[in-house]
């Protein structure tokens, strides 16, 4: 997005990438249906930014929720609004996107050179590491756009952190955002619905409910609604070693109407089949009842005693800190070099908030730099 941004004011911009493709990330985001952005107010988008919404402000009124959908538009994936607010490219897909978007970038000039690693400085020179060998590259400029650490299979490990660290900027250690938790689960319960979503469930943790869908997994439990708390819950493991979460099953019912509902119920039925008739709860949801022992199908209870790791989580918190950027987040340690994505410090729950910080961040950057030549 920066160089596409540079590129068009007339600026020579070239992407070095370290993989043999670009974009793996965003092609995988596509796998689950490539979740843009999302149409919400921006006040409560920006919200969802947490401490770090006011620093992100600027950036996503430069280049907004709006903005990012007419660029997908003018790509020709049209989007459209989910029933959840979430926009999506018509196509649920990233390649067509991407594709049309690389068309754009070569025919403004913009040069991508795969397989090159970049090793830090040697002297002025950006230093990449080929295949054949060590290149010095000259630049008059320099965006970063390397990534978190999650998924580093994808390509963004986090190996630059000591980099820049040697070079004295501040960064926040990595930590895993939007992951998994997992439980104790015994191994029949595993072994049976590990790979179920528990669909239209409500999630409660330190007084707040998230409304969504969960899945079952062999270690514990992930998925939107899950990650939507995952900040608060890694906190909570963190302090005390474990999080209580709450789960209601039937969020869209009372407590009187489920009570209602099961004491119609024929009293010969066993719990399971009362369950299943009564109040229409999906063989795992059933499951999670008995594993549980919970006696409210309102208020099961799961405690959660650790979040998963960097390797599967969708996105990282950590990163270099916001006082080591100026507002178009040029490195204060090592000016004409800047840095943007989640290379910063910010985390945000899933719903389409991490693709548009990403994309704003590159564009608040690239003008910056035009601004500044
Ligand atoms: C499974 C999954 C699903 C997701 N779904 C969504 C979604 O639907 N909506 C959403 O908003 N977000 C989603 N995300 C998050 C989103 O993809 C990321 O937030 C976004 O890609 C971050 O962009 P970035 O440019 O900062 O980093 P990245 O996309 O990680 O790109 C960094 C690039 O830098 C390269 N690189 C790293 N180090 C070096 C080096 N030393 N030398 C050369 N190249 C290097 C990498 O190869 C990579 O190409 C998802 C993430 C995952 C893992």
């Amino acid at each position: 997005m920066a160089a596409e941004v540079l590129a068009e004011a007339g600026a020579r911009v070239a992407v070095y990438d370290r993989m043999p493709s670009v974009a793996r990330k965003f092609l995988m985001a596509g796998r689950g249906g490539l979740n843009l952005t999302h149409s919400e107010p921006m006040d409560r988008f920006a919200g969802r930014y947490g401490k770090r919404s006011a620093v992100l402000k600027p950036a996503l009124d430069a280049f907004t929720p709006r903005d990012l959908r007419a660029w997908a538009d003018s790509l020709g994936a049209e989007t459209f609004v989910g029933t959840s607010g979430r926009v999506f490219p018509k196509a649920m897909k990233a390649s067509p996107l991407l594709r049309a978007w690389l068309n754009r970038l070569e025919g403004l000039g913009v040069v991508i050179h795969l397989r090159h690693d970049w090793r830090g400085w040697d002297d002025e020179a950006l230093l990449f590491d080929t295949h054949d060998g060590p290149l010095r590259v000259a630049a008059d400029r320099t965006i970063l756009a390397l990534g978190g650490a999650s998924w580093p299979r994808l390509g963004s490990d986090g190996g630059w952190m000591p980099l820049l660290e040697s070079k004295g900027v501040e960064i926040a250690p990595f930590r895993p955002a939007n992951a998994g938790f997992t439980t104790q689960w015994t191994q029949h319960f595993a072994e049976k619905f590990a790979g179920e979503p528990l669909k239209n469930i409500a999630l409660s943790f330190g007084g707040k409910t998230v409304r969504g869908e969960a899945m079952l997994t062999r270690a514990g439990l992930e998925g939107g609604a899950v990650y939507a708390l995952s900040g608060p819950l890694r906190d909570a493991i963190a302090s005390y070693g474990h999080a209580d979460l709450m789960i209601d099953l039937r969020p869209d019912m009372n407590a009187g109407q489920v009570a209602s509902k099961l004491g119609r119920a024929s009293a010969k039925d066993s719990l399971s089949n009362r369950l299943r008739k009564a109040l229409n709860l999906s063989p795992a949801a059933i499951g999670l009842v008995h594993e549980t022992k919970a006696s409210d199908i309102k208020a099961v209870p799961l405690r959660l005693s650790a979040m998963q790791g960097l390797d599967r989580a969708i996105s990282s918190a950590g990163g270099i800190r916001f006082e080591a950027v100026t507002p178009g987040f040029e490195l204060k340690a090592l000016p004409g070099v800047h840095a943007i994505g989640e290379m910063l410090d910010w985390e945000a729950p899933t719903g389409g908030y991490l693709l548009q910080a990403s994309f704003a961040t590159a564009v608040t950057a690239a003008r910056d730099v035009l601004a500044d030549t």
